[in-house]
């Protein structure tokens, strides 16, 4: 048995947008209201963390999953890497492992360097990280496998887990990486906006991969303000496509 619950849902800037009056910043929906992309996925017992953004501490604080074993990091950008000090709590007993590629693991270790030293100051994180390739590894016995993803000209990472993928701030997904998504149960998929972004897809994009990858159900995820209000939006979605929102719990087979 597997779930996913979304930690965050929004873009960089989280809804609301710091001094955006519009309809979407101001709605009073839950739904309209995102911090920044994020999820947990529990299977067998165990709470794989993906992505570990500035809202981390409020987001375990709301949805009350207290427990971690693993964390896994799509890519650097602060939005999916800057809660990374409020782990404190997980690596109280054990060294709380983080699996990433090499040069995200090096940016790493130079934006917390206090992390790493040999004789760490108490109570700093304690994090261990694993540098992964595209080969699939696995986590207490929990296949995980990388899906290469471009996010505008920066290679990243979306992830494979049993029935799920969940693939964030992609822009395009190449070729090859499509023979890792057959037989899709939930897929997790970005899309920012309806507008053309530099690096981000569009909503059309999303469907795009929804149509070719016909996964049995679609949750959209690091929405921007502009995509507009998601009880007007969803109208708009086809059958089995949804935009995730902030704490929805959902289950994979
Ligand atoms: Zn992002
Ligand atoms: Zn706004």
């Amino acid at each position: 048995m597997m779930q996913i619950t979304f930690l965050g849902t929004g873009t960089s800037t989280g809804i609301p947008q710091i001094g955006c009056n519009c309809p979407v910043c101001t709605s009073t929906d839950i739904r309209d209201n995102r911090l920044r992309t994020s999820a947990i996925v529990s299977v067998n017992g165990k709470n794989i963390l993906i992505d570990c953004g500035p809202d981390f501490r409020e987001q375990m604080l709301r949805t009350r999953l207290g427990r971690i074993d693993a964390v896994l990091i799509t890519h650097i950008h602060y939005d999916h890497t800057g809660g990374i000090d409020d782990l404190r709590p997980f690596g109280e007993n054990r060294t709380l492992p983080i699996y990433l590629e090499p040069p995200v693991a090096e940016a790493l270790r130079n934006r917390l360097p206090y992390c790493f030293d040999e004789h760490r100051y108490p109570g700093v994180p304690n994090i261990g990280l694993h540098e992964i390739g595209l080969d699939p590894f696995y986590i207490e016995g929990i296949e995980i496998i990388p899906i290469r993803v471009m996010h505008y000209k920066l290679p990243i990472l979306g992830y494979r887990m049993g029935g799920l993928v969940y693939i964030t701030d992609a822009l395009s997904i190449p070729e090859e990486e499509y023979s890792k998504m057959t037989n899709v149960d939930v897929l997790v998929i970005n899309a920012l906006r309806k507008q053309p972004h530099l690096s981000h897809q569009t909503l059309a994009d999303a469907l795009r991969v929804v149509e070719r990858v016909q996964p049995r159900e679609t949750y959209l995820v690091h929405m921007s303000h502009h995509m507009g209000l998601t009880a007007e939006v969803e109208k708009e979605l086809p059958p089995h496509v949804h935009f995730a929102y902030d704490e929805l719990s959902v289950d994979v087979r």
